[in-house]
Order: C-alpha cells, then sequence, then structure tokens
C-alpha cells in the first residue's frame, strides 16, 4: 500500500492552496502592515517570519479569527494591489510529503464549467496568494485587469500554471476518483497510519489503496450531482450538464434549475436565438430579487433586460417541477395552473450538486453547517476548529475549501484556510 504523510482529495482551488504550502510555500510578512487590532499587530510581528508557527489558537481564544490573520495581508483592500505592495509574501522551505489525489486537473471545478463562464468577481479574488494572478497574466502576455470578471479560458490556465509554477505537478495524480475513506486499523502500540484511501482511475478502472496520517478533504460542492427527481431522465434529448449553445440541437430548449448554473444557461440560449422555456421550483420574488441584488454583473444585468422585454423566446415557469420527459420531446411539468405538456427539442437540467460525504460514511454521524449565500448557493459544510480547520469529528481530516465551515462560498473566502490547515499538518509533523 503506498503510504504518505498527507493525501489531499480534490485539486480545485482549495486542495491545490493546501499543497503548495505542504510544498514548502510558507507565509510571512513584510514591510508595512497593519491590522486593526493591537493584540493581533503584537502577535503578527512577533511571528512574521513565519506565521505558520503560530497556533491560532492564541487568536482564536482572545476572540479573534484566524482565516482573517492570513485572508486580511492577502486582500488587506477591496480592490487588486499591485505586487510591490504585497505585505504577503512567501519563502520555499522543505517540502513535506503529500500526494493529491483528483479527478479534474487542477482547477477542479472550473475544468468542467460551461465553456464562456465568467466568474462571479474579480480576478484577484480567484487566486492563490502563492502565485498572484497578476503575474501568470504577466509571464503569459495576458492584458487584463486584475479587478475583472475572468473567463474560465483564463482561470483553468492560471491554476495550471500554479501547478507547475509552485512545482506541485508530479505530486498530483488527475483521472483519480477517490472511492472511499476509512479509518485505519492502528498497530498494537498505537502507532500507524491513520487513513485508509481507496481509489478508481477513470481512465482504465484499476483500483488502488493508499495510507495516510493526515487527509485534506477538498472534493468541492459539486462532488455528487443531484438526480431530478423525474421520469425517464434517459431520453436521447435530455442532457445533465449545460456547455455550450452549439452543443444542443433544435430551436426550443428546456431548462431546468433556478441557481446561478441554470440561469447562466437558460441566458445564453436564449441569446444564441433559441426559445428557452425555463423551470424553477421557486417562486419569482425570489428569482428577482436575485437578480436586483446582482446589477453589479453583466450577466445579471442581461437578466434584468430580458425580463423588462417583450420575452418572446424566454418562457418562465415558477413554482413548477418537471414530472416526466416522453419519447419525441414531450416533457410533462406540473405548474401552479396545473399539469402542462410542453413540446421542446432538447432539455439542459442544471440543478447542480453536493459535496461527496458519503465518502466519509464510515466515520458515522458528521456535524454539518447549513450555508447559503445571497446567489442561491447552498450547502452543507462540516463543522471545523476554527483555528485549524480540522474536523470536530474525524481527527487527522480537514475539509478544505467549500467544504469547510467559517468561511465564504467563494475562494476569497475559504482560500486562506489553506494556511490554517497546512500549518497545523506543519506543526504536528515538527515542519515548522
Ligand atoms: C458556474 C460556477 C461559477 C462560479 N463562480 C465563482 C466565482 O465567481 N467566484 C468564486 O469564488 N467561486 C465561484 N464558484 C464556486 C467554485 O466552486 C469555487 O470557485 C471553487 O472552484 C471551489 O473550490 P473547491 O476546491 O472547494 O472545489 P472544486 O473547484 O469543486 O474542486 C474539487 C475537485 O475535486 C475533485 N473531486 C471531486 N470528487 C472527487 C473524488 N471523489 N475523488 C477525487 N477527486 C474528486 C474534482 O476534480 C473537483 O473538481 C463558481 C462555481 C460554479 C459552478
Amino acid at each position: 500500500m503506498e503510504h504518505h504523510s498527507v493525501i489531499v482529495a480534490g485539486g480545485g482551488p482549495g486542495g491545490l492552496g493546501v499543497a503548495a504550502t505542504l510544498e514548502g510555500w510558507h507565509p510571512r510578512f513584510e514591510g508595512e502592515y497593519e491590522f486593526p487590532s493591537v493584540e493581533v499587530q503584537e502577535i503578527a510581528r512577533r511571528y512574521e517570519r513565519n506565521p505558520l508557527a503560530l497556533d491560532p489558537h492564541e487568536l482564536l481564544n482572545n476572540g479573534h479569527r484566524p482565516i482573517e490573520f492570513f485572508r486580511m495581508r492577502h486582500h488587506p483592500i477591496q480592490d487588486a494591489l499591485p505586487l510591490d505592495q504585497w505585505t504577503l509574501k512567501f519563502t520555499k522551505r522543505e517540502r513535506v510529503d503529500w500526494l493529491l489525489l483528483t479527478t479534474d486537473g487542477p482547477g477542479g471545478i472550473w475544468n468542467s464549467v460551461p465553456r464562456e463562464q465568467l466568474t462571479l468577481g474579480p480576478a484577484h479574488w480567484m487566486e492563490l496568494a502563492h502565485y498572484p494572478i497578476s503575474r501568470f497574466y504577466e509571464q503569459t502576455g495576458r492584458k487584463r485587469d486584475l479587478d475583472a470578471l475572468v473567463h474560465r479560458d483564463d482561470l483553468v490556465p492560471y491554476y495550471q500554471a500554479c501547478a507547475s509554477e509552485l512545482g506541485l505537478s508530479e505530486h498530483i495524480r488527475p483521472g483519480i476518483r477517490v472511492t472511499g475513506i476509512y479509518p485505519a486499523e492502528p498497530e498494537v502500540d498505537g502507532s500507524g497510519p491513520r487513513f485508509i484511501v481507496d481509489t478508481k482511475d477513470q481512465q482504465d478502472g484499476t483500483t488502488r489503496t493508499y495510507s495516510c496520517d493526515y487527509l485534506v478533504f477538498g472534493v468541492g460542492p459539486r462532488s455528487s450531482l443531484r438526480k431530478l427527481d423525474a421520469q425517464r431522465t434517459d431520453q436521447g434529448y435530455v442532457s445533465t450538464s449545460y456547455t455550450h449553445p452549439d452543443d444542443y440541437p433544435g430551436e426550443r430548449i428546456l431548462v431546468v434549475g433556478g441557481g446561478r448554473s441554470a440561469d447562466w444557461a437558460a441566458q445564453e440560449l436564449h441569446d444564441a436565438g433559441r426559445t428557452v422555456v425555463y423551470v424553477m421550483r421557486q417562486q419569482p420574488d425570489s428569482h428577482l430579487k436575485l437578480i436586483n441584488e446582482s446589477q453589479y454583473l453583466p450577466y445579471y444585468r442581461r437578466w434584468a433586460e430580458i425580463l423588462s422585454g417583450e420575452q418572446q423566446r424566454m418562457g418562465l415557469l415558477y413554482g413548477s417541477k418537471v414530472r416526466a420527459f416522453k419519447p419525441g420531446g414531450m416533457v410533462s411539468i406540473e405548474t401552479p395552473e396545473g399539469v402542462v405538456q410542453v413540446h421542446v427539442d432538447h432539455v439542459v437540467i442544471e440543478i447542480g450538486g453536493d459535496p461527496d460525504y458519503d465518502l466519509l460514511r464510515q466515520f458515522g454521524d458528521l456535524t454539518f453547517h447549513d450555508k447559503r449565500d445571497n446567489f442561491r448557493f447552498q450547502l452543507k459544510q462540516m463543522v471545523v476548529d476554527q483555528a485549524t480547520f480540522e474536523s470536530v469529528d474525524i481527527p487527522g481530516l480537514y475539509p478544505a475549501g467549500y467544504t469547510a465551515a467559517g468561511t465564504g462560498l467563494s475562494v476569497i473566502g475559504f482560500h486562506a484556510g489553506c494556511f490554517l490547515v497546512a500549518g497545523d499538518i506543519l506543526r504536528r509533523l515538527g515542519a515548522v
């Protein structure tokens, strides 16, 4: 059985940030920086050459949020900070033994979003502090505004560049699905690895078992896709994810969803000249609220335009549920006015997913926090020690990225958690 000190499951921004820190890219604070609290400022100065050596319980016990300690240095102001003004720097130290197993390549979910997908926030909110996105833009000759939204065709290469520039690539195994995580049987003297990790190669189906002492759980918000509760979703005209208008034949497209991925699909199909029937379970007021509150985003401004226009090619069915897909494109939909039959050429289902906590079922009941954001993202996050991000239920297991409670549902919200996770592991390994 192949053993590693740390196994990271998931190669999204969550897992990659921890991997980069374990690779030896340790933060330090430099220059003229100021924390709002005198007490935190004093702690920061004391540990500025090696903040990972600080046990963040010292912050927590004095009423300060440890994740903010790092986030504040990475993003001290709203706008992107020019590189020469960064007070968060990195020192390259010895790596510890880590391995990252992931189904997609670096960048996680961004590998499988729609082909023209933009972020909801500015470029610098998406970056790993270890490799600023401004440096990537410069090195690859991209002339981009750091405060503008990013296209996935820039973001995926950015995360790939993080892996190569930071020397992570040779320790990342893409195309590998973790199929189960189990507690390992300790030796008689209590020693031995803590976790057993079963995997399957997605290409050739080979299975392999690993063991490790620490596990970083970064499988992201969509590792278990939701299934639509309707009859005959296996009809040939039904697609279970959205990519690009060119990928769907015909004129009339039914979109099932209601989250922002479905909003994106419905709008893009509409603007590509299709007639769209958009079915969602939620009521109009909550959709309209989201649109109104998101007017700073170009694609929600476009939604407002579509809704205030004549809507000849956008039919919205609120408070409705698809019941059955029938042969020849007939779809049966339950609406507040009763059941209607709609005839379409193609159907796109975009109903999102959940983190695959079933991978951890061997550990018994877990403690979750129900997290929602203003953009209708909602998911269960694992409750963690806010100083280290170690699970309160599974010692040695650290949720990273979306799966950890106490972060926002965005990269800017969770990225700094990588220093808490890696810092705790490094201190336990005696490596800081
Ligand atoms: C359409 C869309 C737009 C978004 N826009 C923004 C935005 O503007 N700003 C923002 O901050 N966030 C945005 N998000 C949220 C997005 O989830 C985060 O940007 C980020 O990718 C989450 O990082 P993560 O590492 O937690 O998970 P992910 O990026 O989901 O990465 C986890 C990865 O783990 C791997 N994996 C899953 N299951 C397994 C398994 N069993 N075994 C091995 N590997 C596995 C997969 O490769 C998966 O992609 C958006 C999401 C979507 C879908």
